[in-house]
């Protein structure tokens, strides 16, 4: 007979819920809350399924926040087991979402409840901030329940966000903040020709070459304690399907730059409209900021969190910002420290996404003591 804590993960991890299908996963969540006098609020927005839970009405308030929805599988073929069906197989239990998260949400799920029925009368409140939408879009999920808390007066002092945080052993790190994600869609403009009279024509594709080298020679900060330099990506260049003897009229590059709270959307836009202003080309550019950088206030979480790993698992967890983008971007600019901790990343998203079970039940034990030394 496995263990609650077991349970609850196999319960999510059956349940199929690819981006934007919760299939249950927090209606399950939901009903084991219920019984530790959680009251919960269905905050669905489109087709984006999202849900409020609080135990308790005093501050400070800590909440556990997650997302329910996985990433596809890709080829099932290549899985060493059912990624709907998790396996524990030498100590590592296997399936889509054992990494990124399902796992740390069954650990605050276990970890609350056992903190409640120990503390039943415990200071504070605890909350539960639940989506079915991070690895998609991210337009209805975390970002709407957030704005509807701000708009109900719902002040939250401590957040942690299950991501899978850990780099190369459970425990390392701690995120304390995340860079931010813009991606411009550039048309750079020449003339098309004859490949043969060259001097009739303007490549559009050798201006782009020496347009690259600058943006890429291009110092766009140095970073800073916490955020790593900024960095320019290129991920295409397409110039129009012409014949081989053509020289094109146009090239397409999409390009992103993850950068550092030293710059923001428009100095990025400046510094660019600078670099390009001298090239001899035309262009167009449609620019997407989709996440800002944020840092949280280092402050009694970050320090709690910290002392309860060292004491659990005997790691001195380091805080980074580096990795891609998550929902605590939105839940940082309305709760008063958010910070992210979970299990080890190197299998999410992948094929054979697992988690040793030894570090399940020491994540459990690391939220369960964060709990009390917040709320004892
Ligand atoms: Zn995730």
């Amino acid at each position: 007979m496995e263990n609650n804590l077991e349970k609850i993960l196999i319960n999510l991890i059956e349940k199929k819920s690819i981006t934007p299908n919760d299939d249950g996963c927090q209606e399950y969540i939901k009903n084991q809350l219920l019984d530790y006098n959680f009251l919960y609020e269905n905050l669905n927005f489109e087709n984006v399924k999202n849900s409020w839970l609080r135990k308790g009405e005093k501050e400070p308030l800590l909440v556990f926040a997650g997302h329910t929805d996985v990433v596809p599988p890709g080829n099932l073929k290549e899985w060493k087991t059912d990624p709907f069906k998790p396996e524990i197989i030498d100590n590592i239990l296997y399936g889509r979402g054992a990494s990124d998260m399902k796992s740390s949400i069954a650990a605050m799920i276990s970890a609350s409840q056992r903190f409640i029925k120990d503390n039943p009368d415990h200071n504070g409140s605890i909350g539960f901030l639940l989506t079915s939408d991070e690895e998609g879009p991210a337009k209805f999920g975390t970002k709407k329940v957030i704005e509807k808390l701000k708009k109900d007066n719902i002040n939250i002092n401590y957040c942690l966000v299950g991501e899978p945080t850990s780099s190369k052993k459970f425990g390392d790190t701690i995120k304390n903040g995340r860079r931010g994600s813009i991606s411009g869609l550039l048309k750079l403009y020449g003339i098309q020709g004859h490949i043969a009279y060259p001097e009739l024509a303007k490549n559009p594709i050798h201006y782009s070459g020496i347009l690259i080298e600058k943006l890429i020679k291009h110092k766009w900060d140095n970073g800073n304690k916490y955020f790593p330099a900024t960095s320019f990506q290129i991920s295409s260049i397409m110039s129009d399907s012409v014949a081989t003897n053509m020289i094109p009229a146009s090239v397409t590059i999409k390009f992103n730059l993850r950068f550092s709270n030293e710059l923001n959307e428009n100095k990025i836009k400046n510094s660019f409209e600078k670099i390009i202003s001298n090239i001899d080309c035309k262009y167009k550019i449609n620019w997407d900021c989709s996440a800002n950088p944020f840092i949280t206030n280092e402050g009694k979480l970050t320090e709690i969190l910290q002392k309860v790993i060292k004491n659990t698992v005997n790691q001195n967890a380091a805080l980074s910002t580096s990795g891609g983008t998550s929902d605590a971007r939105f839940i940082s600019q309305h709760a008063n420290e958010t910070i992210e901790f979970g299990p080890l990343n190197t299998s999410a998203h992948k094929v054979d996404e697992n988690i040793n079970i030894e570090d399940l039940y020491n994540l459990e034990n690391i939220y369960y003591g964060v709990l009390c030394e917040l709320l004892l």
